[in-house]
């Protein structure tokens, strides 16, 4: 067996030798900084408990479109109530752009973690909280906007729906956002799935124009499908990734 150690130095030579690095955030990552898997078992339940649907279904297309009072209840009360701060993951990307290597950091997170962090090249799968528009007239909207809106929040301006821009369930990634995404995984040497797995759907997604075999993995939780990774390393993304790159 490997040493997380000798894993470890494995990989900051990756890193030295890479010049073109993705990164991809995934939920554990996140999670680290404070956000809530809200599809996990235990979350799932107690959604269901408290709402009587499940988490996917509130968190779709259909049901905003049919119960938008409820999608904002719950939109309220389980994703704008979190507090979210990026940590030594997000320092530590910072560092790799600083240096001039990373293409981009991918996220499926909606938190604006990144940004947060002053990481300046971020693709965003799923939009993201902070940016809302009005359905009808396309007027935007900020986040304490919608954070401050009793029920529905409605544009000032034509009275229609507010909405944020992040990805529902039954939505399709944006094209442009897909594009770039598919470009950066194409012309990256590097790849870095953190706090996630190759069973998660975006990770499939953006790995299919991923081409060379610098491809590490680090996750607090082990899974079957690991053995894709050049490198796997089991441990919280916070604890590895500073000892990587510094
Ligand atoms: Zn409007």
């Amino acid at each position: 067996m490997e040493t997380t150690e000798s894993k470890i130095e494995r990989v900051k030579k990756m890193l030295y030798e890479s010049q073109q690095v993705v990164c991809f955030i995934g939920i554990g990552a996140a999670m680290e900084c404070g956000a809530i898997n809200l599809f996990n078992q235990d979350e799932a339940y107690r959604i269901e408990e408290k709402y009587h649907y499940s988490p996917e279904e509130i968190y779709s297309t259909g049901f905003y479109s049919a119960r938008t009072d409820f999608f904002y209840r719950f939109y309220h009360d389980e994703i704008l109530s979190l507090e979210t701060t990026p940590n030594e993951t997000f320092h530590a990307i910072r560092q790799i752009e600083e240096w001039g290597k990373l293409r981009a950091c991918v996220t499926s997170n909606i938190y604006n973690l990144p940004q947060k962090a002053g990481i300046y090249h971020v693709i965003e799968l799923r939009g993201n909280i902070y940016n809302n528009y009005c359905t009808k007239c396309g007027m935007t909207y900020s986040l304490d906007y919608v954070r401050n809106a009793k029920g529905i929040p409605r544009c000032t301006r034509c009275g229609a729906n507010v909405r944020p821009a992040i990805r529902l369930n039954g939505e399709m990634v944006r094209n442009d956002v897909m594009t770039a995404a598919a470009n950066a995984c194409q012309q990256a040497d590097m790849l870095m799935i953190l706090g996630t797995n190759f069973c998660d759907s975006s990770v499939m997604e953006i790995l299919k124009y991923f081409q060379t075999k610098r491809l590490v993995l680090i996750s607090k939780n082990e899974h079957y499908s690991d053995k894709q990774a050049t490198v796997a390393i089991h441990d919280e993304v916070r604890k590895v990734l500073p000892r990587i790159v510094w």
